[in-house]
């Protein structure tokens, strides 16, 4: 007979993460660039007490347990209290995109219930124009004291952080609840239709935290100093928050100074010796260094996913620069990571070359999670490194099901991803497309069909499809293509200032191509396949 174990029991809390990095690590350093330009710096013991005052306040806005706080904020160290305070507490941190479209987000607002929103003052534009669309917020807190708080037009009363938190005991006794309860509140970009909400539970968090941690993934120690460059706004920065005061690292948050310059220099000043972020952002990080013929001081790896890493920029990071690249796989349904890639010991005797091709590709599944690839049928298919497939993941921090979704996405168990993907022996995994035709731009998606639809509405269009074309920069940019009424003379400026006015200005199309008529397949639908065969060169 099959017998319990005689362990102890503790469920698996975020608010014991920041406590153990109080006790623990007490001294080490969160380095913070504040919205408004200086930098900041304290300590994990400081941050856990701060985090403590915040819970106070919060519990004295009257919001009960379960419910969600928003925030529309950079990676800086309130943001990191907030994260705290909130998932501790028991209430639930719904982490907002400010770069979805107003409309988009007083949805997210809407549908998760927030009743309190922080904002950086970056933000106060967005939240003039979002507020009076989100009616159970009762209150709009800057993340700033009262000189750095600006005055928003139309909202009586906005709160600034410093005041909110300063009344308050720096001792809290943070709650014990299930450790399945709701932490986290992340939307999908909603590539098609409106957006779609993963809750990650408290248990999904620090499993994964943990696991970032490990040598396979990203190593994390208080050896470290850790920068993430991925926004604390989506997918929680990949965990980085949650897995750095685990390991004891040195936090260094960027702010909204996410320029190559900036994080150079940052990464010099503060010995940032681990990163992690989209391609888009080292690209433009190797461009500055190679312009000002600089090199990294103590950088030692970076984690990179969010869209494909190309093999030539690996190849600069790890072989001009001796910075190792880990390459990772993961979306907004995964927590942060699923997979990774980190060469093994058997790759040492391989040329640089061959080496960057492994980490070109987005590597094993990490511990806790496990992938396949099946056809169209659903039958699994062999990891021969030819094959290739539906990529399928499941594992212990992967969506079961959406936010206040009626049905499971789930098939046999496995969460179907979009992604096509090949498997070899080794068990290295490759993403080779998307099967939905989003656009990724620098590291964020645009809906080619929220895109078509609005151009579709302009009276001159007949028919609109809109596919990305690579672009040096940003990986991808959308080129529109029209087919005009009969008749009507509708020319490019119009449309694109027509998309203005509907869309987010960084979804606007780069180009416009005007054609007799589109391509159309059996079924009826574009054939956008046929559109990228003509088209899809490169934008420069
Ligand atoms: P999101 O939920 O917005 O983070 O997007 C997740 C999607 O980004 C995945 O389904 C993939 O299509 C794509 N993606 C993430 N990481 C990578 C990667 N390393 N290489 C290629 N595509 C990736």
């Amino acid at each position: 007979m099959i017998q319990t174990g005689l362990m102890m029991e503790q469920p698996l809390l975020l608010s014991e993460v920041i406590e153990h990095a109080a006790t623990q690590y007490g001294d080490v350093e969160i380095v913070s660039r504040e919205t408004h330009g200086p930098l900041f710096r304290y300590t994990y013991a400081d941050c856990a007490k701060r985090a403590r005052k915040l819970a106070h306040a919060l519990d004295q806005l009257g919001l009960s347990a379960g419910s969600a706080v928003g925030s529309i904020a950079w990676n800086n160290h309130r943001h990191l209290e907030v994260y705290y305070a909130v998932s501790g507490s028991g209430l639930v941190m719904h982490t907002c995109n400010p770069r979805l479209h107003p409309q988009q987000l007083v949805y997210v607002i809407n549908h998760a219930e927030d009743e309190v929103v922080l904002f950086d003052a970056t933000f106060a534009p967005l939240v003039k124009g979002i507020a009076a669309h989100c009616p159970k917020v009762k209150a709009w807190v800057c993340l700033a004291d009262a000189t750095n708080t600006p005055a928003i037009e139309g909202l009586a009363h906005v709160l600034n952080y410093e005041d909110l938190i300063a009344p308050h005991s720096e001792h809290y006794e943070w709650p014990a609840f299930d450790e399945r309860s709701a932490a986290a509140l992340c939307y999908t970009s909603g590539t098609t239709g409106d957006p779609k909400g993963a809750l990650y539970s408290h248990r999904a968090i620090v499993l994964n935290a943990l696991v970032l941690c490990t040598p396979a993934v990203l190593a994390l120690s208080s050896r470290d100093a850790v920068l993430p460059v991925v926004p604390m706004f989506h997918i929680n920065a990949w965990c980085i928050p949650y897995g750095a005061p685990m390991a004891g690292a040195k936090l260094v948050l960027p702010g909204p100074r996410l320029d190559g310059a900036s994080l150079y220099e940052l990464m010099e000043s503060e010995c940032v010796t681990v990163s992690a972020g989209v391609p888009t952002i080292w690209l433009s990080l190797i461009q500055h260094l190679e312009a000002h013929k600089l090199r990294f001081t103590t950088m030692r790896r970076t984690a990179v996913g969010g869209s494909a890493m190309p093999q030539s920029l690996i190849a600069k990071f790890a072989d001009e620069y001796g910075v190792e690249v880990r390459h990772g796989w993961g979306m907004t349904e995964t927590t942060a990571v699923a997979t990774m890639t980190s060469l093994a010991g058997k790759h040492d005797a391989l040329s640089p070359a061959d080496r960057d091709a492994i980490v070109a590709r987005q590597g094993k599944a990490v511990f806790g999670t496990q992938i396949k690839i099946v056809d169209e049928n659903g039958r699994t298919l062999p990891r021969d490194g030819t094959a290739q497939g539906e990529l399928m993941v499941r594992g212990h921090w992967i969506l079961a099901r959406y936010f206040k979704g009626e049905s499971s996405p789930l098939q046999d168990g496995w969460f179907p991803t979009g992604d096509v993907a090949r498997i070899d022996a080794d068990g290295v995994m490759q993403i080779r497309d998307r099967s939905k035709d989003v656009i990724k731009t620098g590291g964020e998606w645009i809906s080619s069909i929220d895109l078509e639809n609005a151009a579709v509405a302009h009276p001159a269009v007949a028919m609109a499809a809109v596919i990305g074309v690579k672009h040096p920069k940003w990986d991808e940019r959308p080129l529109l293509f029209i087919v005009r009424k009969p008749g009507q003379a509708l020319e490019k400026n119009e449309i694109l200032a027509f998309l203005t006015e509907r869309v987010a200005k960084w979804w606007v199309p780069d180009d416009v191509v005007f054609l007799e008529s589109l391509p159309v397949g059996g079924t009826g639908k574009v054939q956008k396949s046929d559109l990228r065969k003509q088209y899809g060169g490169v934008f420069c």
